[in-house]
């Protein structure tokens, strides 16, 4: 049985916490995290949330709860990971284009960093040497990904040093005596064809001899979810097989037993999230009927940013006709959220639910045209807990200088 929240929930919620609401299931996510930790529970695995995906510190206290670790993409990102509880040692910090002072930040947190230039492996081997130790991001030059925006490891991308740079790496860690621990790789998101992460493999087992402090390998995130009927998910069974596959073919690289890592971000939080908005009017037109809803791209902006698609479904009517809408937002910039789509007969003032809401939703929301952010809910054990308070008239003008 999987963990879902009923409709007659979601109403619930929505009336009495107000829309727009993102409501996150705690349960979903320990089941999203057993599926991970069932499926690799014969090898030597270990899984770093990429908490990008969804901040809230409750839902990172929830997330240590069930021991897994934590992987962040901004310095502010560690230090909410150790507010939150986590122990530095469980927090990866895996850098894209900053600036060194983050770097020494995070070795004075005592963290764990994924290096991803030539520029900022050079400063740390002159100022720690063998010192601390440092894990590299390297870019695979292999295309995989739901779309480009979200593809991070092909030859054309800005993310890691590319794997035909490994000679420079390598004199740099001559060079400055560097004590490299993991070599990482990711290539994107929403990954559906698990060999994406063989072949990622296979390029870092040419390099694995070369690294005489290696201890982990780290594979990064992406796996897929669903988001409509028909849609699967990355089989992590199969990914298990094959990842363990891969290492009895090349056993002990350099001799040593590594420890594989992920970063799953989407995967763990995606489908525990609902977003609840309300019907502010429906306008007849010859092009479409559309359907406003008391939000836009200014909460959730996937729809318009990645042409993602987020299953809608009118929960105040569950039984109407279904009839095609498009669902616009209430914004003054064309903010919509999906073309003519099959939805149960929608009225004004109906709730109207969005699915797959966890992962950058919130996270990537915004004040445009001056509207608040929306409010966060927790529902852990049955019980719904408010996280974060819908913004208030103040938060518009906190940081203001009025002169
Ligand atoms: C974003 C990101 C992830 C997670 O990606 P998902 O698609 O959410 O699983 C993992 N690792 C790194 C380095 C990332 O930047």
């Amino acid at each position: 049985m999987s963990e879902q929240l009923s409709q007659d929930h979601l109403i619930r919620l929505g009336k009495e916490f107000g829309t727009p609401l993102y409501v996150y299931h705690a349960e979903k996510i320990k089941e999203q995290y057993a599926k991970l930790t069932s499926a690799f529970k014969n090898s030597n695995t270990l899984f770093f949330y990429a908490c990008k995906a969804l901040t809230n510190i409750n839902i990172l206290k929830y997330v240590c709860s069930l021991g897994a670790n934590v992987d962040c993409s901004s310095i502010n990102e560690a230090r909410l990971a150790l507010h939150a509880g986590f122990p530095p040692e469980r927090i990866l910090y895996t850098s894209n284009g900053i600036g060194f002072d983050e770097i020494e930040e995070a070795v004075s947190l005592g963290i764990i960093i994924n290096v991803d230039s030539l520029s900022n492996l050079e400063k740390f081997g002159q100022k720690y040497g063998h010192t601390y130790p440092v894990g590299i991001r390297l870019r695979p030059n292999i295309m995989a990904g739901g779309n480009l925006k979200i593809s991070t490891g092909h030859d054309k991308s800005k993310f890691g040093i590319p794997v035909d740079q490994a000679d420079k790496v390598l004199a740099l860690v001559e060079r400055y005596d560097l004590n490299i621990a993991d070599l990482h790789i990711h290539t994107g998101s929403e990954i559906k064809d698990v060999d994406v992460f063989v072949k990622g493999i296979e390029i870092l087992f040419d390099l694995i001899p070369k690294f005489s402090d290696l201890k982990f390998i780290d594979l990064g995130g992406g796996f897929k979810v669903p988001y409509k009927d028909g849609d699967s998910e990355t089989d992590i069974q199969l990914l298990a097989q094959k990842v363990n596959e891969a290492f009895a073919n090349h056993p002990n690289p350099g001799g040593r037993p590594l420890q594989v890592w992920f970063e799953p971000g989407k995967f763990l939080v995606s489908e525990c999230g609902y977003f609840i908005t309300k019907v502010n009017v429906i306008k007849e037109t010859d092009a479409a009927t559309f359907v406003s809803v008391d939000s836009g791209f200014n909460h959730l902006i996937r729809p318009m940013f990645y042409d993602a698609y987020h299953r809608i479904e009118n929960i105040s009517n569950p039984d109407g006709a279904p009839k095609r809408y498009s669902v616009v937002g209430n914004i003054c910039e064309t903010d919509t959220f999906a073309w003519d789509r099959t939805i149960n007969e929608v009225r004004e003032g109906d709730y109207l639910v969005f699915y797959n809401a966890g992962a950058y939703g919130f996270e990537m929301s915004s004040n445009f045209n001056s509207r608040y952010k929306p409010a966060e809910v927790l529902v852990k054990d049955g019980q719904a807990h408010l996280i974060r308070r819908r913004d208030v008239f103040q938060d518009l003008l906190r940081n203001q200088i009025d002169l």
